[in-house]
């Protein structure tokens, strides 16, 4: 018999509240008690997947290891957990009505008319089952995206209605998250807000079973009594969530409020002692007393919002907290940046990383920076478009291949160092349509890399179209550009490194998307090291 509970967050009064890191933080200490438990997304979009969102309008696009393009939360999710996830812990609407269409399409549903109920309810229910079917998980979170209340979360709500009714309450329940504003003309915390959305939630059949409260301020015992009896819920049901300087602060913050006994409880399951947080416990006590500072310049186009290049600024503060240094991350505009100013823009960095991206905008800048790095003897890390402005930066200013480029930017230039491989010529798709997920990649043993990553044979995650253009490599390394990763199977050259320089390394992957807090990547950890190593050696120079 299959035993898995499974556990519901929805949002209500405001969105942006942090479902994510709930769950994440809840799973944690599920986790920490020796429970197997998943998280998955249910985004409302009618978007297919997030792949094809600009990251202004949606942050960071996560890449699993099954090449699945998904919602940030899955890397909140990993980043805590420690374990992989899959094109099935994010699923959207767009995903749910193509395979509800393409069955009608088969015939599969025998000259029924098909509609939102039963249809597209029971596709959602099956989506939120097939995890806990497996038999890997013995809780499956189930995250739902939007606030309750809104058009179009309503099929999700009314699933987990059905779904509640048909596991029963020892199985299944429902966390509400939600916000108690402080107002301060009032000088009083208002719990009114979150009265309407749990009243809009149970107009939906649905009655919230615990209730976490998003706050500024402590919350007495008095008001969290007001919002049981007016919210209907059990007064030890009733969690405070105050703002936290960290991320990582918040399953601790949740063990202290009870989050994970009254879920224990509500599910019939059996609590296991203390969860043991040691090994968190013991990174959050490095990343809170770091012994140096240093600053690294992340270049890139998107960066007015932060939330798109999420997996890279945690990556940090893991790799940070291993090497006891507080890493400041300094945003630079690539449009901003020329070689007029540079010098400017770039006194007092130790280090600086150029970041994925997509498109012309803002090359030119990413450009004058790897030059700057590469010259200035300034520890460089180029991610995917930054490993590949790396090499069009050296088959410019190194090799002379005047106006070198890549065929995404420029597809009638004279050297097209980095181009589409004849696999990508043909395609027209933009969704799903990339080099994605886990690729092989094998290391030279003698190179940064080498000396870095525990293995020779590893796989990192992808996420483009164009790559190295192997006829420019002979040259390429005769010049100093050295290949110290190739792809076993297909010969594509993952990632290069400039000889003779402290830290130079492009990756075509994203290291970023398989940081963790147990597991922090291997290379952020090493270019985190090298840039306090140029820190220390500009210390001793002054
Ligand atoms: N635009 C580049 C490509 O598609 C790089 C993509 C990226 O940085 N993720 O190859």
């Amino acid at each position: 018999m299959n035993t898995t509970k499974y556990i519901f967050v929805t949002g209500g009064v405001s969105s942006s509240l942090g479902k994510g890191i709930i769950g994440a933080s809840l799973a944690k200490l599920l986790q920490a008690r020796g429970y197997r438990v998943t998280i998955q997304k249910l985004d409302p979009y009618i978007n297919v997947d997030p792949g094809t969102l600009n990251p202004y309008e949606h942050g960071e696009c996560y890449v699993t290891d099954d090449g699945a393009e998904t919602d940030l939360d899955l890397g909140h999710y990993e980043r805590f957990l420690n374990v992989p996830t899959s094109q099935a812990n994010n699923v959207t609407t767009g995903r749910i009505y193509q395979s509800v269409i393409e069955k009608e399409r088969r015939g599969e549903f025998l000259g029924k008319t098909v509609q939102v109920v039963p249809h597209i309810t029971n596709e959602i229910k099956n989506r939120v089952q097939l995890l806990g079917n497996t038999g890997n998980f013995d809780i499956v979170i189930t995250e739902i995206g939007g606030t309750v209340g809104d058009i179009e979360s309503l099929p999700y709500i009314e699933a987990v209605r059905q779904l509640k009714w048909e596991l029963g309450d020892d199985n299944a329940l429902v966390i509400h998250l939600t916000l108690i504003p402080f107002l301060k003309a009032a000088g009083e915390l208002k719990t009114k807000p979150t009265q309407h959305s749990v009243k809009t939630l149970m107009e939906s059949g649905i009655k919230a079973d615990i209730l976490v409260c998003r706050t500024e301020h402590h919350l007495s015992n008095d008001l969290k009594r007001k919002l049981a009896l007016f919210c209907n819920v059990q007064q030890d049901a009733v969690i405070e969530s105050i703002d936290a300087s960290t991320i990582y602060d918040v399953p601790n913050l949740m063990l202290k409020e009870g989050l994970d006994i009254i879920t224990l409880k509500k599910l019939n399951l059996s609590n296991h002692g203390s969860p043991d947080l040691e090994q968190w416990n013991n990174f959050l006590e490095r990343h809170k007393n770091p012994k140096s500072e240093i600053k690294i310049g992340l270049i890139g186009k998107y960066v007015e919002l932060q939330d798109s290049y999420k997996s890279i600024l945690e990556a940090f503060i893991h790799a940070g907290a291993v090497n006891e240094v507080k890493v400041k991350v300094i945003s630079i505009h690539s449009e901003h940046i020329d070689e007029s100013n540079i010098k400017e823009k770039f006194e007092g960095l130790h280090g600086i990383l150029v970041a994925p991206g997509f498109g012309e905008r803002g090359i030119e800048g990413k450009i004058d920076a790897v030059k700057y790095a590469r010259e200035n003897n300034l520890p460089y890390f180029g991610i995917c478009l930054g490993m590949q402005m790396a090499v069009i930066e050296f088959s410019r200013n190194v090799l002379g291949l005047k106006n070198a480029n890549s065929t995404e930017m420029n597809p009638e230039t004279s050297f097209p160092v980095i181009d589409l491989m004849d696999t990508q010529k043909n395609i027209t798709d933009k969704g799903g349509t990339m080099r994605l997920g886990s690729w092989k990649c094998n290391l030279v043993k003698e190179s940064i890399v080498g000396e870095t990553y525990d293995h020779i044979s590893i796989e990192e995650r992808h996420r483009h179209r164009y790559e190295y253009n192997n006829e420019y490599r002979s040259h390429l390394e005769a010049a100093g550009l050295k290949t110290s990763g190739i792809n076993p199977d297909t010969g594509l050259v993952e990632i290069i490194e400039i000889e003779n320089h402290p830290w130079f390394v492009g990756v075509q992957y994203h290291p970023e998307y398989k940081s963790t807090v147990a597991n922090p990547h291997p290379l952020f950890v090493s270019f985190v090291n090298a840039a306090n190593e140029h820190l220390k050696k500009n210390l001793t120079t002054i």
